[in-house]
């Protein structure tokens, strides 16, 4: 199985480019962005206390998301892998994905991590809000907030992958296509040293 962590601060790209990857190697796309905005239309208990976090711009609690993770990995064990997209976020949260997946025999087969300067990314989520109507892309100190909360919790993801040998960065910078080969080849590369 292929299982790839897409890592990113908000506004990068990750969920454009996971739609486009988890096409191309048939994979189960875990985004838990869209999963707390489900739960928030449903009016759930993780719902209502994923509100008010996500739209001032912080993070949900950890145990929230992992154990969401947790369910889908169970849910779609059989399938080719999984792109994990908005998760992990935190250090906690690797850890708990490293421990979760070899309760199914698997394991993170390589993250990478999409890059693009931080004036592009208050530009494109700003855009975003226009047309998705999402409370946390209208307002750009919510979202200058939330690119430090990614530099603060999420960005040390980079030394933890690395540490496992599992680390490659990418621009985010370019046409979708562009972007998108780039991430494939480093797949791609993750795949054969999973072969080897
Ligand atoms: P983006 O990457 O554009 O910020 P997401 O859809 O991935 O968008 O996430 C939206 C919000 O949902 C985040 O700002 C955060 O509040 C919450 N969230 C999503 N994933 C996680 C996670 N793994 N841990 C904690 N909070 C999360």
């Amino acid at each position: 199985m292929l299982n790839i962590v897409l890592l990113g601060a908000p506004g990068a790209g990750k969920g454009t480019q996971a739609a486009r990857l988890v096409e191309k190697y048939k994979l189960v796309h875990l985004s838990t962005g869209d999963m707390l905005r489900d739960e928030i239309a449903r009016c759930s208990k993780h719902g209502i206390i994923a509100k008010q976090l996500i739209n001032s711009g912080q993070l949900v609690p950890d145990s929230m998301v992992a154990s969401m993770i947790a369910e889908k990995i169970k849910a779609h064990r059989a399938s080719n892998g999984f792109i994990f997209d908005g998760f992990p976020r935190t250090i906690p949260q690797a850890e708990m994905l490293d421990s979760m997946l070899p309760e199914h025999g698997l394991c993170v087969t390589g993250m990478v991590a999409l890059s693009a300067p931080e004036d592009e990314l208050v530009r494109r989520l700003l855009s975003r809000g226009k047309c998705s109507g999402r409370a946390d892309d209208q307002n750009e100190e919510i979202i200058r907030n939330r690119i430090a909360v990614y530099h603060e919790k999420t960005a040390p993801l980079v030394g933890y992958y690395a540490a496992q040998g599992k680390h490659v960065s990418a621009k985010g910078v370019g046409s979708v296509e562009e972007i998108f080969l780039t991430l494939c080849s480093a797949i791609d590369k993750f795949k054969q040293h999973g072969e080897l």
